[in-house]
């Protein structure tokens, strides 16, 4: 199969889209970002790699670092963790308070805000140094010594971040945060503000398609079963209350941010991430959407 013409026409076939959506605004760092980027990669077990645009520029992967976050935690503390955080699709918006205060704080997941800062809770009292512990991760993973926060990102959700910090106030008065509030939410806006490229997400990710070994060297990141349970819950949780349609529509495990990067997987076979900034109302990016829909139809590797 011809996948540089695949991803060729995929970037043609998506740029009707590139006006659509709006940026993440709630984050003023974020809305600075050029919204006309659009990049694609693709990294194959096997070792074949194609990309086509922007696909070397580092953004801001949000949401996509709880994947690393809830890969760590899953290392330190293995099954225990889902005492504290369930493995249901949530149905409700990532940053939701309600269903949180009505299910005693018991975050439905570790992919929706509340589920990622419980898990921020469990590194921060796991970890002497949870911030660079973290990097260190995803930079083992990577094989990249240059992935790191952006400071300034960071900062600037901690400004606006009266969301996450209302979620934060509820673990905790549910007793579902043992740490400081305001510990756990720095540790949780620099997991946040961390930046890579498609081509670095990619293939970062293909430890996850790899059943948790780091492909090269062979490392066990995570078992052959916590990897199961990780990709199960990119499948079912991995875009907040839209997870139904990117199964539908895509069919693969991922992860979103709203940065405007995706991340998807299909075991033992490959890895794609794209990047586009614009959101549509659920937070995820319209022509990255859009782009791996194309991907799964044209090539016909989806795991459905
Ligand atoms: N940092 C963002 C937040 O907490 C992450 C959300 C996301 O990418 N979906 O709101």
């Amino acid at each position: 199969m011809d996948y540089q013409k695949i991803l060729d026409e995929i970037t043609s076939q998506t740029a009707y889209l590139q006006g659509k959506g709006e940026v993440a605004s709630y984050i003023p760092e974020l809305a600075k970002v050029d919204s006309h980027h659009f990049g694609i990669s693709l990294h194959f077990l096997e070792g074949n790699h194609f990309q086509l645009g922007d696909a070397e520029t580092r953004f801001s992967i949000q949401s996509i670092a709880k994947v690393f976050s809830l890969s760590m935690a899953i290392r330190l503390l293995d099954e225990t963790i889902f005492e504290r955080v369930g493995v249901e699709p949530s149905g409700t918006a990532f940053n939701s308070l309600l269903q949180l205060d009505y299910e005693q704080g018991i975050p439905r997941n570790p992919f929706i805000n509340a589920g990622a800062l419980v898990i921020s809770d469990i590194l921060v009292s796991e970890l002497e140094q949870p911030k660079q512990a973290l990097l260190a991760f995803v930079r083992k993973l990577s094989a990249n010594p240059e992935i790191g926060f952006n400071p300034a990102v960071a900062a600037s959700e901690k400004l606006q971040g009266y969301r996450n910090t209302a979620l934060a106030n509820l673990l905790k008065s549910h007793g579902n945060l043992h740490n400081e509030v305001e510990e756990v939410l720095d540790f949780y806006f620099h997991l946040c503000s961390i930046e890579m490229s498609c081509k670095e997400l990619s293939r970062t990710f293909l430890v996850f398609a790899n059943h948790g070994k780091i492909p090269g060297t062979k490392e066990e990141i995570l078992s052959t079963s916590q990897a199961k349970r990780l990709n199960a819950l990119m499948q079912t949780c991995g875009f907040y209350d839209e997870a139904g349609e990117f199964s539908f529509t895509v069919g693969l495990p991922g992860k979103s941010g709203v940065g405007g990067g995706i991340v998807a997987i299909h075991p033992e076979k490959y890895s794609i991430s794209v990047w586009s900034p614009k959101l549509n109302k659920k937070g995820n990016s319209v022509r990255g959407m859009k782009a791996l829909e194309l991907f799964t139809t044209k090539s016909g590797l989806s795991v459905f």
